[in-house]
């Protein structure tokens, strides 16, 4: 189990991050945020209602994060 994973992997989330730890901010809507690769940062994204997302240390990461996060609540 790896232990140097972003903030925005949950516990019950088996997988690695995608690319860096601090690629995008994700905003729970409630006050709470979380810096987190672009991989958990979608997923925390679609799992989270009412949460945003924001850029962080790459550039266009947070737009893919976005689209990603869509196509997990579509599919
Ligand atoms: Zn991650």
């Amino acid at each position: 189990m790896p232990t140097d994973r972003c903030s925005a992997a949950h516990a019950e989330d088996p997988t690695p991050c995608g690319g860096p730890g601090d690629a995008v901010t994700i905003l729970d809507g409630v006050g709470g945020a979380a810096a987190g690769c672009e991989h958990h940062g979608a997923r925390i994204l679609a799992a989270i209602d009412g949460a945003r997302v924001e850029p962080g240390s790459v550039v266009g990461a947070a737009t893919r994060t976005f689209v990603a996060a869509r196509s997990a609540l579509l599919y």
